[in-house]
């Protein structure tokens, strides 16, 4: 079964999609995306992501070019066009083609592309194990609450883990943990559950807010605030919540190990109430 790809309104397949050189999403990297996960085929929180996707466009004053319900058309065909067991979803969406000049004319027209790959959850015995992640500075602009194509310094930041062989950058600002570079982090400390709260240092993560309605069902105080880096590595537990990851413990931090080495109850306790929801 071939990848699947939308293009401007078409389902082509994967190889035959075009854009052009002077898409400005490839010339600036003007534009914002989505990723959707499903599980047993039905794309997880869709509504939660296309929101932020019209949040994104807004805040890049990009003109929508499909409402949500005309979304969900396009990524519910395109799932079952693809007919994966499990698929990933990427939206992405940009100001349109044009010659090469900063400024733009609002009469562009967006170029609105989407992708449907097959996807394979993190293997269970990682899950288990939980995974190492380093630290380092977080580069990235003033408005990270924006899903915008402009990577880089996420690119940079992951390709640093992939270096040292540890799974996840953790991004660190002014002393300050952010979040992951493809993730939200969370800690606990003294049985509450802390993360950086919502605002320009983070992306407002579908699954941190999905994780902290269900500590917040299960009793847990939750504090949304900035942790430091000397909080991060003196935490009973760590883990990394995202549509990729799931709910995914880090047991090792820089080389230093966390708490006992071993995901912790509390991290135990949430990866399985996220499961028992996503079925
Ligand atoms: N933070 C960053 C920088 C990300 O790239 C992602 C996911 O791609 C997340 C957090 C997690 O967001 P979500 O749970 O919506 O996938």
């Amino acid at each position: 079964m071939p990848d699947v790809a939308f293009v401007n309104g078409m389902f082509v397949p994967l190889a035959e999609a075009k854009v052009s050189i002077e898409d400005r999403g490839f010339q600036f990297g003007d534009g914002a995306y989505e990723v959707i996960r499903t599980y047993k085929g039905h794309p997880f929180a869709l509504d939660a992501h296309l929101a932020r996707l019209e949040r994104s466009a807004t805040a890049l004053d990009l003109t929508q070019p499909h409402s949500r319900t005309e979304w969900t058309r396009h990524v519910l065909e395109g799932i079952k066009r693809a007919a994966y067991p499990e698929a990933k979803i990427y939206i992405q969406l940009t100001r349109g083609v044009a010659p090469r000049e900063h400024t733009y004319s609002a009469e562009l027209a967006p170029t609105v592309v989407m992708t449907v790959r097959e996807f394979h959850s993190l293997d269970r015995s990682v899950q288990a194990a939980g995974v190492e992640a380093m630290t380092t500075e977080d580069i990235r602009w003033g408005r990270c609450d924006i899903k915008s194509v402009n990577l880089l310094a996420n690119v940079l930041a992951r390709q640093q883990a992939k270096q040292a062989r540890v799974f996840e950058a953790i991004l660190v600002k002014e002393g300050l943990v952010t979040e992951g570079a493809v993730s939200n982090v969370m800690v606990v400390r003294g049985g509450a559950v802390m993360t950086a709260p919502e605002g320009p240092r983070i992306l407002s993560g579908v699954t941190r807010a999905v994780v902290l309605e269900l500590a917040r069902n299960e009793g847990l105080p939750i504090q949304e605030r900035f942790i430091s880096e000397a909080e991060l590595c003196g935490a009973d537990e760590v883990f990394l919540t995202g549509t990729t990851v799931e709910v995914l413990a880090v047991v090792r931090v820089d080389g230093k190990v966390i708490k006992d080495g071993l995901p912790g109850p509390i991290t135990r306790r949430l990866a399985e109430g996220f499961m028992r929801l996503v079925g």
